[in-house]
């Protein structure tokens, strides 16, 4: 085995230079702690950003997974198989969505909800002049069409126009979503929680303000639910919160907790008017180890009350972050839902990583001054007492 140096130079000298990663070699990882090659333990409150839901050197899924490997891995979508279509079903239902396509990642699945949306409206009329309206600091994907629609200029700016047709209109300001409403607006691109962009929940009057527009004008709302799905808010897709229903929605991250995995789901309504056979495709999309994987995730959401789990516990994770935000000078506000919460900083967070790393943490950041906390699903009280007291010995020397 290489040792944590070894590794490090490896990896410098061969990645393409595409992030600053930061000096830590995971080897494996129990329940909600990772460790490194030398053994160094983390308490993971990043979870493979927002992915890992389950927990580590969980034997269930595991199991699951070794089970699908030794039976078949993959077939292309010319033919069926089991997994997937059981996944199919178990998606459906719990989203309320009718339709669901498989992808890769979650890049995939908004480029996926992106073309569904623009053949609906080719459907009505022929035309490929449809507009569609994004939001300002939204995170989407870093393909040529997920990023055409991500609202940070800096992540859009070397790579030229990209798709065309789309307008920023600003979160949670349904004026400045109306003022761009025209007749060429096909679709509304939004998380429902932004992640990237510094964890802001959608106001519930914005988004039914945003999904009454799109009633009134025949315009799909397309929710981004890839990071904030998934349990993470206490309920298992954040819209459910707010007492609407998307028309096309993106899930992946913790869909398959760790093998790549994602998905675009639509309502019948949309699917007669959009992707046919030729419109769209994958090769590996929704094959079946990445199916078992969904189908053992929402097994154990259900067997474990995953959902109820985070409802019950974020209040504790809240009242205790508050209380940092109170009383530590650097920390100016706490916010999120659920297991999904940031404490924004006065000042930069880039000190602030490592110092918490060395106390055997890992946090990750949405932003240069917000610390992003989206630990696994299953952690308990003694985590959360365990991440907020490091939390309080760092920042208090801020
Ligand atoms: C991570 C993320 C994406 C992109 O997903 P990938 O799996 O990295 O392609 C898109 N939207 C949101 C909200 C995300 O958090």
């Amino acid at each position: 085995m290489k040792s944590s140096k070894e590794c490090m130079d490896l990896g410098d000298k061969y990645f393409l230079h595409t992030y600053n990663r930061f000096p830590i070699v995971l080897d494996h990882g129990e329940g909600v702690y990772l460790y490194d090659a030398e053994g160094k333990r983390y308490l993971d409150f990043a979870a493979g950003i927002a992915v890992f839901a389950l927990g580590y050197g969980n034997r269930d899924f595991d199991n699951a997974l070794k089970a699908q490997i030794d039976k078949l891995i993959h077939t292309s979508n010319l033919y069926y198989n089991a997994p997937a279509a059981q996944a199919a079903e178990v998606l459906c239902k719990k989203t309320g969505m009718d339709r669901v396509f498989f992808t890769n990642s979650g890049t995939e699945a908004i480029e996926g909800s992106i073309k569904s949306a623009l053949k609906y409206a080719y459907s009505k009329k022929a035309a490929s002049d449809y507009e569609i309206i994004a939001m300002e600091s939204s995170f989407h994907g870093r393909s040529m069409g997920a990023l055409s629609v991500t609202g940070n200029s800096h992540y859009r700016e070397p790579f030229g126009p990209g798709i065309g047709h789309i307008r920023f209109a600003k979160f949670n300001d349904l004026m400045s979503v109306k003022e761009l409403i025209n007749d060429k607006t096909c679709a509304i691109i939004m998380e429902t929680v932004q992640g990237e962009g510094g964890i802001h929940p959608a106001s519930e009057e914005f988004l039914k303000g945003v999904r009454s527009i799109c009633d009134e004008n025949d315009i799909l709302l397309i929710l981004d639910e890839i990071q904030c799905g998934m349990g993470r808010t206490g309920h298992l897709f954040a819209y459910e919160a707010f007492g609407i229903r998307p028309d096309i929605l993106a899930v992946a991250k913790a869909l398959g907790c760790g093998v790549p995995v994602g998905a675009f789901l639509m309502t019948e309504r949309v699917a007669e008017k959009s992707l046919v056979p030729g419109d769209h495709g994958t090769t590996y999309g929704g094959n079946p180890l990445a199916t078992a994987a969904v189908n053992e995730v929402f097994r154990e959401f259900d067997e474990r009350d995953i959902v109820g789990h985070v409802w019950q516990l974020a209040p504790y994770l809240e009242e205790k972050l508050d209380k940092i935000a109170q009383d530590l000078p650097i920390v100016s506000e706490r916010r999120g839902m659920g297991f999904m919460q940031a404490l924004e900083l006065k000042s930069d967070a880039k000190d602030i990583i490592p110092a918490l790393h060395r106390e055997g943490l890992l946090v990750i950041t949405a932003g240069a001054r917000v610390l992003r906390l989206v630990p696994p699903l299953i952690i308990e009280k003694e985590h959360i007492d365990e991440a907020t007291e490091t939390l309080t010995k760092i920042l208090q020397n801020y």
